[in-house]
C-alpha cells in the first residue's frame, strides 16, 4: 500500500491501513453503495479542498473524484473502487441569521444538524423527512419536504452558495452573483462542483406538530384508500399523509401504513384524523404531539434500525393518486415481498399540496419536473446479495408502470426528480429541455469532467 500523499491540509486522510477509522468512513446507508477508495480525504476547513482537488487532477492519469456528505444514496455516486473520496463530514456548521430570516449551512451538514439549531432559534427550513439526509444531496437533487407544500421544493428556497469548481476557485453565487452556476446547482446534482456553503431562507416555526404512523389490517386497503381521497380533496398545506405498504413483524403479513403529519395544535390533528380511525380502525396508532422538526425527523430511527442493509430507493411522480393505480401496485407488492428476503420492501404514496413545486417554471432552475406531482417512493430492502437482482426488477418495472400509468390517463409525461434517480435513466428524462444549457455549463465549469461520478451531464463545447 502506497503512502497518502502529504498535502498542507487541515484535515486528515485516511486508507486501508488506517484501519477501523477508515473501514467507518467507507459506511454507507446502503451496502450496495459501498466501494473501497485509496484515499478518504476529510477535510476540516473549505481551504482544504482546492488543494485536495489540485492533488487529484494532476495525478496521470487523473485520480477519480468523489463527494460524500450524507452517504445515503443507494447508487455508490458517493464512493470510489481505487479512488479519491472528499467526505464532508467535518464542515457541519450551522448559523442561523440574526434577524432569522435566513441559516448559512456548511456543505457536510446533514438534516439533523440544521434541524437541531433551528430549534433553538424559533425557525424551520424547507429539509429532508429525516436527520440523517445530507442537506448538500438533497438540495443538489431537488428537496421533497414536510415543508413543501407550504414553500415548495428545497432548492427553491436557496439564497446563495459557495461552490469550490473543479479547478479549485471558489465561487460564490446567488441569483445575482454568477447566475448561470447559481440555475445549475439547483436541480443539477454534483456535476458542477462541491457546495460547501448554502445559505436558505428560513421561516418562523410553527408551535407544535402532530406526526407518527397508524397501521391498518391489509382488508382496510380500499377504505382507506377512499378515506384518502376525500380527505385530499380540501386537505391544507399543514397536513400531509403518506400512504404506506409494508409488513410487519412477527409474520410480516401485508399490512397498510399511513404516514401522518398535521402542524397546529392537538385538536386541529385529532379533527384531521377523526376518518382515519373512526371509519377505519388501526391496529397500531403512534401519531404524538412532537415539538419541532428535529423530533419529527427521528419518528422513523426504529424503522430503519430494523431493516437490512441492501437499500434500493427509487422513485416515480404522478399527476395524482389513482385509486387503480394504487390497487394494483398493491397486488404487485403483496406477491413480490411474499419471499423472506424481500418482506421489508415497502412502497410510500406521498401526498402533499402540489401547487408551490410549479411556483417556478421549468426553465428557472435546472429542476425540470414542474408540473404539480406526488411522489411515490419503493425502498427496497435485502440481505442477501443473490436477491438484489430480482429486487432491482421488481423497483424498476413498478416505477415504470407508474410513470406510464399517469402518462396515459393524462397524456402527460411528467419526468424523474434526480432525488429518486438511479443513473440509468435517459437524461432528457431527468432535465428535459434544460439538457442543453446544462450541458454547456458543464463545458463552462467542468471541461474536464472531474465530476465522473452521479448524473453525469456530457459537456457541449
Ligand atoms: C431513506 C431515504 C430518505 C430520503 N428522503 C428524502 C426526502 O425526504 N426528500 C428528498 O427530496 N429526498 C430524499 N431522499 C433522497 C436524497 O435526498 C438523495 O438521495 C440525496 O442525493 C442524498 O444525499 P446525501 O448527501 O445524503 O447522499 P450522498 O450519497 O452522500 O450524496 C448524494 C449525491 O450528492 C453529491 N453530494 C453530496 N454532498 C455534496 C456537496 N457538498 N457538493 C456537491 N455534491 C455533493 C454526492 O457526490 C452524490 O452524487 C431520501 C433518500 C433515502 C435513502
Amino acid at each position: 500500500m502506497s503512502e497518502p500523499p502529504s498535502l498542507p491540509i487541515q484535515g486528515t486522510v485516511l486508507t486501508s491501513s488506517s484501519g477501523i477509522e477508515y473501514i467507518k468512513a467507507l459506511q454507507r446507508f446502503s451496502d450496495l453503495a459501498i466501494l473501497e477508495p485509496k484515499y478518504i480525504f476529510l477535510p476540516s476547513a473549505i481551504s482544504d479542498i482546492p488543494i485536495i482537488l489540485s492533488y487529484a487532477t494532476s495525478q496521470s492519469p487523473p485520480i477519480e473524484v468523489v463527494v460524500k456528505s450524507g452517504g445515503t444514496r443507494s447508487s455508490p455516486w458517493a464512493s470510489s473502487k481505487g479512488g479519491l473520496v472528499i467526505d464532508m463530514a467535518r464542515l457541519h456548521n450551522v448559523v442561523v441569521s440574526q434577524d432569522k430570516q435566513s441559516v448559512k449551512v456548511q456543505g457536510g451538514a446533514l438534516w439533523g444538524d440544521v434541524y437541531e439549531e433551528a430549534m433553538e432559534f424559533g425557525v424551520h427550513v424547507v429539509g429532508a423527512h429525516f436527520w440523517f439526509i445530507s442537506v448538500a444531496g438533497f438540495l443538489l437533487s431537488g428537496g421533497y419536504s414536510r415543508l413543501g407544500g407550504d414553500h415548495g421544493l428545497g432548492l427553491d428556497n436557496i439564497l446563495a452558495a459557495t461552490v469550490v469548481l473543479a479547478d479549485g476557485r471558489v465561487v460564490k453565487t446567488s441569483a445575482t452573483e454568477e447566475p448561470d452556476l447559481f440555475w445549475a446547482i439547483r436541480g443539477g446534482g454534483n456535476q458542477f462542483g462541491i457546495v460547501v456553503e448554502f445559505v436558505l431562507k428560513a421561516f418562523p416555526a410553527m408551535p407544535s406538530i402532530t406526526a407518527g404512523s397508524m397501521v391498518y389490517h391489509e382488508t382496510e386497503i380500499k377504505n382507506l384508500i377512499n378515506i384518502i381521497q376525500n380527505w385530499k380533496k380540501t386537505h391544507t398545506v399543514d397536513e400531509r399523509m403518506a400512504l404506506g405498504f409494508s409488513r410487519i413483524a412477527p409474520h410480516f403479513k401485508p399490512t397498510v401504513m399511513l404516514m401522518t403529519y398535521v402542524s397546529g395544535d392537538t385538536a386541529r390533528a385529532e379533527k384531521v384524523f377523526h376518518p382515519f380511525r373512526d371509519t377505519v380502525k388501526p391496529i397500531i396508532d403512534r401519531s404524538a404531539s412532537l415539538p419541532n422538526l428535529f423530533a419529527v425527523s427521528h419518528v422513523a430511527d426504529a424503522n430503519f434500525e430494523s431493516v437490512p442493509n441492501r437499500a434500493n430507493l427509487q422513485g416515480a411522480i404522478v399527476s395524482d393518486i389513482w385509486t387503480d393505480t394504487v390497487l394494483e401496485v398493491w397486488d404487485r407488492w403483496c406477491k413480490f415481498t411474499e419471499n423472506d428476503d424481500c418482506h421489508q420492501t415497502s412502497i410510500l404514496w406521498e401526498i402533499d399540496r402540489p401547487e408551490k413545486i410549479c411556483v417556478a417554471g421549468k426553465a428557472d432552475t435546472a429542476f425540470h419536473a414542474r408540473d404539480p406531482h406526488y411522489t411515490v417512493l419503493i425502498y427496497g430492502f435485502n440481505h442477501l446479495p443473490t436477491t438484489d437482482d430480482s429486487i432491482q426488477a421488481f423497483i424498476s418495472s413498478t416505477v415504470n408502470y407508474i410513470r406510464k400509468e399517469d402518462a396515459l390517463k393524462t397524456g402527460k409525461y411528467l419526468g424523474i426528480p434526480l432525488s429518486y434517480a438511479r443513473g440509468d435513466e435517459a437524461p432528457e428524462d431527468i432535465f428535459g429541455t434544460n439538457l442543453p444549457r446544462l450541458r454547456k455549463l458543464k463545458a463552462k465549469y467542468d471541461p474536464t469532467n472531474v465530476w465522473s461520478k452521479g448524473f453525469v451531464i456530457k459537456p457541449d463545447f
